[in-house]
């Protein structure tokens, strides 16, 4: 088992500068070329992958070019035009309510606030941090997807369970310029690396300060169970 940093706060700034040095190119891996575009993208990636995701958005955003396009397509329709995503019946209602709400609400822009775009059709915390952070360059929170969920547990960043808790938590103790880019550095490693079934631990820039690594530790602190 490795030590963590005395403090939470010290352990997530370890955390950020090793992964910064492992994965210098960090970012999001959905493609999109606006934010209308970033905004389906995400909706569509809920436990879905982001590589079968931007499949699909290959052809979709060619065929369709606006809100107006989604909002006046009947929704069987574009659910069609979605079926090897994740539940792909309910993502093509999320898209097109948010898109009626976008045209009668917000001149058919995606809007800009927390608010605004949590109160969108299957728009969580988590999408709108995403929208927010990458489509307008606001970055008022820490997305948690599953890998972050996983990594922040298993390094003794939180005890959270919730993603919502763990936001919180997180946001006391890494440096708010790293709020965007530590899901990013936390998602690489989480693929690379630190997978939610067999990590790597052998071969982890982290080990050393993991209190879950393998080597030692009994417990994957992310579950809760021994490994
Ligand atoms: S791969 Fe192992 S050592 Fe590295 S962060 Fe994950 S659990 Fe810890």
């Amino acid at each position: 088992m490795g030590t963590p940093r005395e403090t939470r706060r010290e352990q997530a700034e370890e955390v950020v500068d090793r992964l910064e040095t492992e994965y210098p190119d960090s970012t999001i891996s959905l493609r999109y070329a606006n934010r209308l575009e970033l905004l389906i993208a995400v909706i569509l990636s809920a436990q879905c992958t982001d590589e079968r995701v931007n499949e699909e958005t290959k052809h979709l955003f060619e065929q369709y070019d606006g809100p107006e396009d989604y909002a006046n397509v009947p929704e069987d329709e574009l659910a069609e035009d979605l079926n090897s995503i994740t539940y792909y019946n309910s993502k093509a209602g999320y898209i097109k309510n948010s898109c009626e709400t976008i045209l009668e609400e917000h001149d058919g822009e995606v809007p800009d606030t927390m608010d605004e775009l949590t109160a969108l059709s299957g728009v969580g915390r988590k999408t709108a941090n995403v929208v927010l952070q990458h489509g307008h360059d606001v970055v008022e929170g820490i997305v948690v997807d599953t890998h972050v969920q996983r990594l922040s547990r298993r390094l003794g960043l939180t005890e959270e369970e919730r993603p919502e808790s763990i936001e919180e938590e997180l946001m006391e103790i890494v440096p708010e310029g790293y709020w965007q880019q530590f899901t990013h550095l936390c998602i690489d490693h989480g693929r690379a690396t630190c997978m939610a079934r067999n990590p790597d631990c052998h071969d982890c820039v982290l080990a050393d300060i993991c209190p879950s690594e393998k080597g030692d530790s009994e417990i994957d602190l992310a579950s809760g169970d021994p490994w």
